[in-house]
C-alpha cells in the first residue's frame, strides 16, 4: 500500500515527489510516456527562477528528478492503463501490476497538438517550438510563423512581435477561430501577416537541425510554395492527458481536470497539478508551483482523514 502515487513526471509532477518525499511519504512517480513531460521538448529555459543564465530544459527535469530521489521518492517506467477511484485506496493498473494508494497526485500533463509531421518532431527544440513564452525571446529580429488560428495562436503571435522581425500567421481556413479582442490586436499589429487557407507540408531544414523555411499548400488551388522563416510555433491547441479519468473525475469542457481549494478533485484523496488542470498558465514554474500545492494536500488529507 502506497502513502502517494504520482502520475506523471514533468515539472509539476517531480515537484509534488520532492515535497513528498521530503515529508517521509515515500512517494512513487509513474514516469509516463512523455517521461520529464513538455520540458524536455524544449531547449533553453531563461524563466525559470533561479537561473540567472538559464538552463536547458531536459538539464532541469534531471536536476528535479535527482532531488527527489535523493529524498526518497521511487520512479516507475511506464505508463498507468487503469485508475480505480471509485473506492478507497485507489488502484492503479500498470500493465500486470496492480499498485493500491491512499492518495494520488495526477500530474499527467497536457500534450500541445502536433501537425504529424517528421521534420516538425525532428526540429522540435531547433527552431520548431510549441511554446512562445518559453522560446520567442530566441527570435530578436528574425521571420517567424505560428500556425493555427485560435487564441493560443493569436497569444502566441501577439507575444513573439516582441522579438522577432515578421510573425507569419499560417492557418487553414479564412478567418480565425481566435476571440474577436484578440483578432482586433492582430489586425492591429503591424508586424503579423496572414497567411489564409494555407497548410503546412514540410518544414526545412531537418538535416541541418535548423528551420530555414517552411513548405506551404493552399488548400484550395494545391499550389505549394516555399516560404523562408527562422522559426515556427505550433499553436493549434493542447489535449490535457485525462482520458483515464473521464467519467470518474470532473473536467471542463476541453476535458481538463477541475480542482478546487487548491488541488482538490471531486473524489477526496485525489489531486491534480500542472497542465493536466491547467489551461491558462501551462508554464514550468506554475506546473512547478501546483505540484508543490498537491504534495501539501496529499500529506494534509493523509494526516487528517486517513
Ligand atoms: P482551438 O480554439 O481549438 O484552436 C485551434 C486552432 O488550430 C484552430 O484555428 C484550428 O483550425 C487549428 N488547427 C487545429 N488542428 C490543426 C491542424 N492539424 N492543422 C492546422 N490547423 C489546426 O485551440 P486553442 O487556440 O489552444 O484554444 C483552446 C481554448 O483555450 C479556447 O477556448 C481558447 O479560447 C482558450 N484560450 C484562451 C486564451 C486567452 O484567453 N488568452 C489563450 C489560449 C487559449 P480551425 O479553426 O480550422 O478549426
Amino acid at each position: 500500500m502506497r502513502n502517494v502515487v504520482i502520475i506523471g513526471s514533468g515539472c509539476a509532477g517531480l515537484t509534488a515527489a520532492i515535497y513528498a518525499a521530503r515529508a517521509n511519504l515515500k512517494p512513487l512517480v509513474i514516469r509516463g510516456v512523455e517521461a520529464g513531460g513538455q520540458l524536455t521538448l524544449t531547449t533553453l529555459v531563461e524563466n525559470f527562477p533561479g537561473f540567472p543564465k538559464g538552463v536547458q530544459g531536459p538539464e532541469l527535469v534531471e536536476l528535479m528528478h535527482k532531488q527527489a530521489t535523493e529524498f526518497g521518492a521511487e520512479f516507475r517506467e511506464g505508463n498507468v492503463t487503469k485508475a480505480e477511484l471509485s473506492h478507497w485506496p485507489f488502484v492503479l493498473e500498470l500493465g500486470h501490476e496492480r499498485i493500491e494508494t491512499k492518495t494520488l497526485i495526477i500530474a499527467s500533463g497536457a500534450s500541445a497538438k502536433l501537425l504529424g509531421l517528421e521534420s516538425e518532431r525532428k526540429l522540435l527544440g531547433y527552431g520548431v517550438s510549441t511554446c512562445a513564452t518559453c522560446d520567442g525571446y530566441f527570435f530578436r529580429g528574425k521571420d517567424v510563423a505560428v500556425v493555427g488560428g485560435g487564441d493560443t495562436a493569436a497569444e502566441d503571435a501577439l507575444f513573439l512581435t516582441r522579438y522577432a522581425n515578421t510573425v507569419n500567421i499560417v492557418h487553414r481556413r479564412d478567418n480565425l477561430r481566435a476571440s474577436k479582442i484578440m483578432q482586433d490586436r492582430l489586425r492591429r499589429n503591424e508586424k503579423i501577416r496572414f497567411i489564409w487557407n494555407t497548410g503546412v507540408k514540410d518544414i526545412l531544414d531537418a538535416s541541418k537541425r535548423e528551420v530555414s523555411a517552411i513548405k506551404l499548400v493552399n488548400v484550395l488551388t494545391q499550389e505549394e510554395t516555399l516560404k523562408p522563416v527562422d522559426g515556427v510555433f505550433i499553436g493549434i491547441g493542447h489535449e490535457p492527458n485525462t482520458s483515464l479519468f473521464r467519467g470518474q473525475l470532473e473536467v471542463d469542457d476541453l476535458g481538463y481536470l477541475i480542482t478546487r481549494e487548491g488541488s482538490k478533485t471531486n473524489i477526496p484523496g485525489v489531486f491534480a497539478a500542472g497542465d493536466v488542470k491547467d489551461r491558462v498558465y501551462r508554464q514550468a514554474i506554475t506546473a512547478a508551483g501546483s505540484g508543490c500545492m498537491a504534495a501539501i494536500d496529499a500529506e494534509r488529507f493523509l494526516e487528517t482523514e486517513h
